[in-house]
């Protein structure tokens, strides 16, 4: 390898989650090397005027889904088009999910999962392992996958048949992470429930796609979190709560969190932006009503909610959604969302008040760091980190469209959202992978992350 020639970002306003301040970046091969107000230029090979610009560490999104199989198909981003798209929003590290298929042990997901992303990643991805089935060895194969540096495990209480899993398997996993380190991510939502609510409604010969947020009570979603929750204090281990969507289920979080439980959960842009009013324009079947959001932001605001990912799972709607048009069960679940997470969060939480500039960093790149082990190597600007650095300009006003987003999808839930603030400068690891609505990455430059086991969860 070439050695890199070290670059100085000059002029620019450096924020983490604790402060923002003036000051210049030195950043040398793959780290930052110094952080301070007017370093030397001339040991640098390329200066950068951030005049007018934020300093972001560069986002991370704790939930995607790339190249994932679904109901006979496959999400429309794979690993490539996927961190590609997520860095033209100023994304820089993904962590993913691989999926123990049943009867089969998680190691050879693990397998699958990087053989998906070798060669394709262009930023870095860690992986969480979906485990669908502990069978005899699966409390030691969860031990190895620690080891090796997938140090998160998700769980689901919904999808019965499919990804469901028992109360007993749900509890004996949440013990073990008391010895590996593990944090465990709950899809929480009360899938027995919610399996019969759908038979009936088919039954009836309710089968449109707007069924498929009727079938779905946020009860259903409370309830599940409450118990994930007192599994979780049982068992004397944290617990992280993914795509909280509702007031009912956030309440359950909040409560926990009064009593000193360490329990976290994230959400996502979708929930806090659209609401199942809004169905009628494509396309996200998981709203819920617009009582919601309200409450969703003021969570993100008190901490009640710690993170904001995407759960980025694209599926094209001219083919693929198609596949549920007259049967709303067969829709494959998710939405694109990886590229458009910081404009979205920036413009509707920082720019609106309702989120400081810090808590906005804190909720999309440092504390997903902290509670997933990838802190402080990621998730903050400070000597010695990974140089993923994002040159934020806050003035630039985009608008967000299928026509000309990254992803590889043909729509985008939030077509014609006009934002305010928008990355310029996409820096990975010390190189320049996005300048100006323009790519200067490559696919497999991304490495994967070993991630540390006890991490911030666990504090
Ligand atoms: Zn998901």
């Amino acid at each position: 390898m070439v050695p890199m020639p070290a670059i100085l970002i000059r002029n620019g306003t450096v924020v983490t989650a604790e402060r923002s301040f003036a000051a210049d970046i030195l950043v040398d091969g793959e780290k930052i090397r110094d952080i301070a107000p007017s370093l030397p230029a001339e040991a640098a090979g390329r200066v950068i005027d951030a005049s007018g610009m934020l300093l972001l560490p560069g986002g991370i999104d704790a939930h995607t889904h790339l190249d994932m199989p679904f109901g006979g198909t496959t999400s429309s981003d794979d690993f490539e088009t996927g961190t590609r798209a997520a860095a033209f929003g100023g994304t820089t590290t993904l962590i993913d999910f691989a999926i123990q298929a049943k009867g089969t042990k998680m190691r050879d997901a693990l397998d699958t999962w990087w053989k998906k992303a070798a060669g394709r990643a262009v930023i870095d991805y860690g992986l969480h392992m979906i485990v669908t089935d502990l069978g005899e060895a699966g409390l030691e194969d969860m031990d190895s996958l620690v080891a090796e540096g997938v140090a998160s495990f998700k769980l689901f209480m919904a999808y019965p048949g499919v990804l469901m899993v028992d109360d007993a398997t749900i509890f004996q996993a949440l013990s073990r992470t008391a010895r590996n380190g593990a944090l465990i991510c709950m899809h929480a939502e009360n899938g027995g429930v919610i399996d019969v609510i759908v038979r009936r409604a088919l039954a009836e010969g309710k089968t449109a796609p707007i069924y498929h947020a009727l079938t779905r009570p946020v009860t259903a979603e409370a309830e599940a979190v409450n118990r994930a929750i007192a599994m979780a204090e049982i068992a004397g281990v944290p617990i992280y709560i993914v795509h909280l969507s509702s007031e009912d289920a956030l309440n359950k979080v909040r409560e926990a969190r009064d009593r000193g439980l360490p329990a976290f959960a994230e959400t996502c842009p979708q929930y806090l932006l659209l609401s199942v009013e809004e169905l009628a324009r494509p396309n996200f079947e998981g709203a819920k009503e617009k009582h919601h959001p309200p409450k969703l932001w003021d969570g993100l605001k008190n901490d009640h909610l710690q993170v904001v990912s995407t759960d980025h799972c694209p599926f094209c709607f001219e083919d693929q959604k198609a596949l549920g048009k007259d049967d709303f069960t067969k829709i494959p679940n998710g939405g694109p969302g990886v590229e458009n997470r910081l404009q979205l969060l920036f413009h509707h939480g920082v720019n609106q008040g309702k989120l400081s500039l810090n808590r906005f960093v804190e909720l999309v790149s440092t504390t997903p760091a902290r509670l997933f082990g990838l802190y402080p190597r990621k998730g903050t600007l400070a000597a010695g980190s990974d140089a993923d650095i994002v040159v934020w300009d806050p003035q630039a006003s985009h608008v967000i469209s299928a026509k000309t987003h990254h992803m590889r999808v043909d729509y985008s839930m939030f077509e014609g959202f006009t934002v305010k603030g928008n990355a310029k400068l996409v820096m990975s690891r010390g190189e320049v992978i996005v300048e100006d609505g323009q790519f200067h990455g490559r696919a497999g430059r991304g490495q994967f992350l070993k991630r540390a086991a006890r991490g911030g969860a666990w504090k």
